[in-house]
């Protein structure tokens, strides 16, 4: 009937107080005066009574001792997980409560152990993370910022916690973007991002579960390379258009005008058929240079670096251009070094190279000028220069030349036949040969450029690009 042991052991206790008290008063009462039983009855049992109550007292304090220390633990656990185990005294109630309490408070400790354990992977995995991701309070305290998030909104990884979003970041569209994540609860957007090197951030805010509001993770993303080829595409497509535009035109109108009767005027068909031709050529240099570009980026054009003698590929590129330059007064010449020189390059894109540069200095050098072909070995490079006496390129458009379609003078270089493509193929084939290239200028003196090959090992190398 009575299962439990405390309640057994208080019962059996107090049973034994109590008659023992009752007996050993009724007993000696009794003894002294046998005629007054009642009063000896009644003394007894007012003793048996205060006997009941001391033994009492006595159980609650010795069973309120363990409880008390169990209350402690429990009070200890919620603040810290168990990290001893509480003693266990007796193998009654109270020491089943303590056996109880231990496994609990253990289970307490693995459980956050674990939790610890998961957070770490966590935090680990939004470390290594390219996306930036900050996770905020409803108040807009960051609650959480990883390192490319740092990076990206500029706000120190240190100390950042608990401090609030609009402290640490004075960016407009990125706090309206997080005032409409709260009210509907996500938002996607592009933020343009000021500095000193403009950026575009996709963010992609959601707003964390609960009521009331418990804040938002926000999620970004860098996509100023995506935006910046995007650009560069739709510039191509639009250059080329129009580059294509121009010849066309001039194509349709001069033979409309011919066979509107043009044709049959002895004086000038010939100079409108001339035009015709030279908006054709035009066409022709430009299809074949955009052709070569698309397949140098694309790897179809194969180019073997083999070590190759520069003096060869150099003379050969004089032989073909030295026609042009005597017609237009100018005086081509090589500055060979002492010992021959060995490149490890592509004839075919090494000569290419070279007509570009010596056909621009040709194109951009005036009459009288010099244009001088220049190669020494340095630092394990093979440095070609092609060298004139020409207009020269304005300072602030020397570092944009190798861009496909950009010109100094537009104007001029259309009228000289030119493509706005020719620098471009250079970069390119340089850059496939793992050299570079790069310009010097000076207006009205004179123009450098300085094109760099490995020098060639013993062994030929196959590249393919
Ligand atoms: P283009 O077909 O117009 O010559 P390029 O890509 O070869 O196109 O050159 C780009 C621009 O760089 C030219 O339009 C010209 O303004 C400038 N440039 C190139 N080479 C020279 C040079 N040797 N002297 C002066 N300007 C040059």
């Amino acid at each position: 009937m009575l299962r439990s042991r405390i309640l057994r052991r208080l019962l059996a206790t107090h049973v034994l107080v109590v008659l023992v008290v009752l007996s050993v008063s009724a007993g000696l009462l009794l003894g002294d005066s046998p005629g007054n039983a009642v009063l000896a009855f009644g003394v007894a049992g007012l003793a048996g009574l205060i006997a009941s109550a001391l033994a009492a007292v006595w159980s609650a304090w010795r069973w309120c001792g363990p409880v008390a220390r169990l209350t402690d633990a429990a009070r200890t656990w919620t603040r810290s997980p168990v990290n001893r185990p509480l003693p266990i005294q007796s193998r009654d109630e109270i020491g089943i409560l303590t056996a109880a309490f231990n496994d609990m408070g253990q289970n307490i400790a693995d459980a956050i152990a674990r939790m610890h354990q998961e957070l770490e992977q966590l935090r680990a995995v939004f470390r290594s993370m390219a996306e930036g991701v900050v996770v905020i309070d409803g108040e807009q305290r960051i609650l959480f910022l990883n390192e490319a998030g740092s990076r990206m909104l500029n706000v120190p990884l240190e100390g950042s916690e608990g401090k609030r979003l609009w402290e640490m970041v004075r960016h407009r569209q990125l706090l309206e973007a997080v005032e409409v994540v709260f009210r509907d609860g996500h938002q996607r957007c592009e933020l343009d991002w000021p500095g000193p090197e403009p950026k575009v951030f996709s963010l992609h805010g959601t707003r964390l579960p609960g009521e009331p509001l418990q804040g938002a993770v926000l999620v970004l993303h860098d996509i100023t390379h995506v935006r910046r080829l995007e650009r560069v595409r739709q510039d191509f497509v639009a250059n080329v258009s129009h580059e294509l535009k121009t010849p066309l035109a001039a194509i349709k109108a001069t033979v409309e005008t011919l066979l509107d009767g043009a044709i049959e005027d002895p004086e000038h068909n010939v100079r409108f058929l001339q035009r015709v031709h030279e908006n054709a050529e035009r066409l022709h240099f430009l299809v074949q240079d955009l052709l070569t570009l698309s397949r140098i980026e694309s790897g179809e054009e194969r180019i073997e670096a083999v070590p190759l003698a520069v003096a060869g590929v150099i003379e050969s590129c004089v032989s073909r251009q030295i026609d042009r330059a005597k017609a237009k007064h100018l005086t081509l010449r090589q500055e060979p070094p002492q010992e021959p020189i060995l490149a490890n390059a592509d004839e075919e894109a090494l000569a290419q190279i070279l007509d570009n540069l010596v056909d621009n200095a040709i194109k951009y050098t005036p009459s009288g000028g010099t244009i001088t072909l220049r190669w020494s070995a340095q630092d394990g490079w093979a440095v070609i220069e092609v060298a004139d006496t020409g207009v020269g390129i304005p300072e602030k458009d020397l570092g944009r030349i190798f861009e496909r379609f950009y010109r100094v003078d537009k104007a001029r270089s259309r009228e000289l036949g030119g493509t706005g493509l020719g620098l471009s193929i250079v970069k390119h084939l340089v850059q496939a040969l793992g050299g570079s290239v790069h310009a010097t200028s000076q207006l009205g003196v004179g123009s450098t450029f300085t094109v760099r090959l490995p020098l060639a090992e013993s062994s030929s190398l196959v590249v393919t690009v």
